[in-house]
């Protein structure tokens, strides 16, 4: 059986466990924690990078930094996973949801002006499958009209906007180590923070709503309860087996890379003769080989592909159901028609991708489909 996915370990992982215990110190923000995060900072060109425990907790500390109160509207893509707007509607947000463009999953930078009332506070943004939304249309945007962007670039480890990486544009943005990513904790998250204005209580809201960073760096003398917060951070286990994974980030990615590109020739043909589209090659922007996907002509030629690698032993998946049209949020959605989610929900195919995955083997399976 060929699993959509499955966890690469760079066999360092249990080494720098191992470390983390014997330095004597496991709860979180402690040496490995700050080498991830001082990483992530000289590396990616973020201001402030913080350690999560997931995407979707990096997501909340967002939506808390940005002040989002009871009624106050937030801009999110219908087409993505549930935290992106989840964190937000725990605050109390309105979800004004957006539609993709017609070719791509990403939010279309085209149609947010007019989502945007007196209400709005920020616009969430979805680097889909690693590949950059228009960041300098939606800053400039959000400049205009005084909001905050968020990106969620939950997917986008490694890649970039015109020669920026995605993460250290909006004011914020969130990523993930979630063993279905490129580089992993199991659970786990980054924080990036780029506009200095959150950064100390970026910190406050991280360590349960107290200024111990603070007082730790000696900068304050007291330590005790200043705002609100929760425990954010991760232990020192998760930072330890994350410090494995970044120092053979460039090996995961060139071998994803290597797998993109092979999906990408080798099913050219065959796509065309099914009236199938494969994922577009970025051309502008950077591609980090997060997933591999084909935009099938119909949910029905979806179902019998993905029934057919089944019969084959190897596992594909759809996925995110518009999130306007959820059982949580569709008696709240405004009524909009999203047309471009909906296909995107209806007709995309996720290949397997993973470091140790045989190409070859999906690739044969595949092309000995044919719609009947
Ligand atoms: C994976 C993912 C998340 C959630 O990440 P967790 O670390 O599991 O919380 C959020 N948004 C997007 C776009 C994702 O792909």
């Amino acid at each position: 059986m060929i699993p959509f996915n499955k966890p690469y370990f760079t066999g360092k992982e249990t080494t720098y466990i191992e470390d983390a215990v014997k330095r004597g110190m496991i709860s979180g923000n402690g040496y490995y924690t700050k080498k991830c995060q001082a990483y992530f900072q000289e590396s990616f060109g973020f201001k402030k990078a913080l350690l999560t425990t997931s995407c979707t907790d990096a997501l909340e500390m967002c939506a808390m930094l940005a002040n989002i109160q009871p009624g106050d509207e937030v801009i999110v893509p219908s087409y993505t996973f549930v935290s992106s707007a989840l964190a937000f509607v725990r605050q109390g947000a309105n979800v004004v949801f957006a539609d993709s463009k017609k070719n791509h999953p990403n939010i279309d930078e085209t149609k947010i002006e007019a989502l945007i009332t007196n209400k709005t506070k920020a616009i969430v943004v979805v680097h889909y499958a690693g590949i950059a939304c228009n960041m300098d249309v939606i800053m400039a945007i959000a400049n205009a009209h005084n909001l905050l962007v968020i990106e969620d670039a939950a997917q986008a480890i490694s890649s970039k906007y015109n020669g920026k990486y995605l993460g250290s544009i909006g004011h914020m943005a969130t990523f993930s180590f979630h063993e279905t990513k490129n580089i992993i904790s199991g659970e786990g998250g980054l924080l990036a923070i780029n506009d200095d204005r959150f950064i100390n209580r970026a910190e406050i809201i991280w360590e349960k709503g107290t200024n111990r960073a603070e007082f730790f760096r000696g900068e304050v003398n007291k330590y005790g309860w200043v705002d609100t917060g929760s425990s954010f951070l991760p232990s020192e286990i998760i930072a330890a087996f994350l410090w494995a994974q970044i120092e053979n980030i460039n090996v995961i990615q060139y071998k994803r890379l290597e797998l993109w590109h092979h999906y990408n020739i080798a099913l050219k043909e065959w796509a065309k003769t099914q009236s199938i589209q494969l994922m577009p090659e970025p051309k502008t922007e950077t591609n980090n080989a997060h997933m591999f996907y084909l935009v099938c002509k119909s949910m029905g030629q979806r179902d019998a592909i993905i029934n057919f690698l089944k019969s084959k032993h190897i596992l594909s998946v759809f996925h995110y159901l518009s999130l306007h049209s959820s059982q949580y949020y569709k008696d709240k959605h405004d009524g909009r028609a999203l047309p471009n989610s909906d296909k995107f929900s209806e007709r995309l195919l996720r290949l397997p991708m993973f470091y140790e995955l045989d190409v070859v083997e999906v690739v044969e399976a595949l092309v000995s489909y044919k719609t009947s």
